[in-house]
């Protein structure tokens, strides 16, 4: 029996890096996952590696930040699957290095408008669903940054300490109806997002110092963050509510 055998689950973010690896990893475990992405390519890829792996997992292309899509992807894992246990917002845009007094406010609303609303929107039509199908997790990724903020990405700080505090107030405000929800705040985790980095500093030969910062010296693997999400989905994390998780070789505490 796996850790989340006849879980019914949607990932967003699913096509690349963290939202990916909790896909298989959650498949694996015996979930039966929606994998929610704006890139059908990368869906379309995810689900025929995951083949592989034999579990449950449906395509379905949507945009993360967009209500009318949300409460598409919410009622097309109520109608395949019957119900819903778990939602794990991921879906993120980082928005690049720009420096502060350049950035445009174009580039504040999308970052937040993906990060933060789509979110929100999560948890506002993920909610009554989880209630009817008798509670739920609902695990939504933030970051370090939304933990200590980096000026040259300002709006990506503020996006993610604005899921930290949704969740915080979604934890409270969904007292009473069997949903925990908790953030995870990865430190630096090679993926789509981050790969420009990695890629300039293996050209620069500097690759060895990426990660350098925290106490375990290295950058994060996506799996290493998908076991985080595997634990706040399963029922073994049935106390664990309103927190936000630092997933980050130890950043956040130096
Ligand atoms: P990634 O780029 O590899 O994957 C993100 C996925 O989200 C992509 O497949 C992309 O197509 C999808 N996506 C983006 N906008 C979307 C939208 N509007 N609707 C639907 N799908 C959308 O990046 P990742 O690092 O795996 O990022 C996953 C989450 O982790 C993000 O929320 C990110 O902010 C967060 N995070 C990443 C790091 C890191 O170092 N990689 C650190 C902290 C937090």
């Amino acid at each position: 029996m796996g850790r989340l055998a006849g879980k019914r689950v949607i990932v967003t973010g699913a096509g690349s890096g963290i939202g990916r690896a909790s896909v298989l990893l959650f498949a694996r475990e015996g979930a039966s996952v929606l994998a929610v992405d704006r890139d059908e390519d990368a869906l379309a890829e995810m689900v025929s590696d995951a083949s592989a792996c034999g579990g449950a997992i449906l395509a379905h292309p949507a945009d993360a930040g967009c209500e009318t899509d949300v409460q598409n992807y919410v009622a097309r894992a109520v109608s395949e699957f019957g119900g819903l246990d778990v939602i794990y917002a991921n879906a993120g845009i980082s928005g690049g290095l720009v420096p502060l007094l350049e950035q445009a406010v174009e580039l504040w609303t999308e970052i937040l408008r993906v990060n933060l609303v789509g979110a929100f929107l999560a948890v506002k039509h993920g909610a009554p669903v989880l209630k009817a199908s008798g509670g739920g997790s609902i695990i939504c990724t933030a970051s370090v940054a939304g933990l200590r903020a980096n000026a040259a990405g300002a709006p990506y700080s503020a996006s993610k300490a604005g899921v930290i505090s949704l969740v915080q107030t979604s934890a409270n405000a969904l007292a009473g109806t069997g949903i925990r929800v908790n953030a995870i705040c990865p430190g630096l985790i090679e993926t789509g997002m981050t790969r420009p980095l990695f890629e300039a500093a293996r050209a620069r030969g500097t690759e060895g110092r990426i990660g350098q910062l925290n106490p375990l010296g290295r950058a994060g693997s996506p799996d290493e963050i998908a076991a985080t999400a595997l634990f706040l989905a399963s029922d073994e994390s049935s106390y664990v509510n309103g927190q936000a998780i630092a997933v980050d070789g130890g950043l956040s505490s130096t």
